[in-house]
């Protein structure tokens, strides 16, 4: 390719490697004239089955469409770009390995949501939200439900200070003045806590 920079069109590779588990090939260049580097990736492009809508449109499969959905769910999440294009690059062949050659709209969203899962949980239930609301209001609950039990079980002095906070918060109305300014100021400890804790997960 030409040089972005100059359009010259010597260039030389001056490293290469696989990436995104050996599924693209990463190469570094610099111009010959101007000397600038620039990274270039090399990936297959393979067919992808057809999108089948759920009022029965057919659409080509979007790539970039499922990217900017993954991505908007990992918006400020600690999740590298080499994780987000394995992802991408494992719901594709997932899709493809169904043999068909049209898949539901449906089904594209479930494999997101399984990759999703796996990367971060935050952006799956972001998704899961966004994506299921209207479809299956109960099983979304059921999938809340169960991450909020586990966090419980994985991080317990966060949950058990957020309890007593709230408890000292409901004894608010029932206790007088002095109290109150205490168990605000307790409740504020506990909440910077329980911040904490939410930060490093
Ligand atoms: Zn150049």
């Amino acid at each position: 390719m030409l040089c972005p920079f100059c359009k010259a069109n010597e260039t030389k590779v001056i490293d290469s490697r696989l990436v995104a588990e050996g599924e693209q090939v990463r190469r570094r260049r610099e111009c010959l004239s101007c000397k600038e580097r620039y990274t270039t990736y090399e990936v297959a492009e393979l067919l992808m089955p057809r999108v089948v809508k759920q009022d029965g449109s057919r659409q080509p499969f979007d790539e970039q469409k499922m990217r900017a959905g993954i991505l908007r769910s990992l918006e400020k999440r600690p999740v590298s770009t080499e994780e987000i294009e394995s992802a991408i690059n494992r719901i594709k062949y997932s899709l493809r390995a169904t043999g068909e050659r049209e898949v539901k709209s449906m089904d594209v969203g479930e494999a997101v949501m399984t990759e999703l899962r796996r990367l971060d949980e935050v952006a799956y239930v972001r998704f899961a939200s966004v994506y299921r609301s209207f479809q299956d209001l109960n099983e979304f609950k059921e999938e809340i439900d169960r991450l909020s039990s586990q966090k419980q079980s994985s991080n317990s002095p966060a949950s058990i200070a957020k309890v007593s906070a709230s408890r000292s918060t409901d004894n608010k109305s029932s206790d007088n003045k002095t109290t109150d300014n205490k168990s605000a100021g307790n409740k504020a400890t506990v909440n910077k806590s329980t911040e904490n804790k939410s930060t490093e997960n």
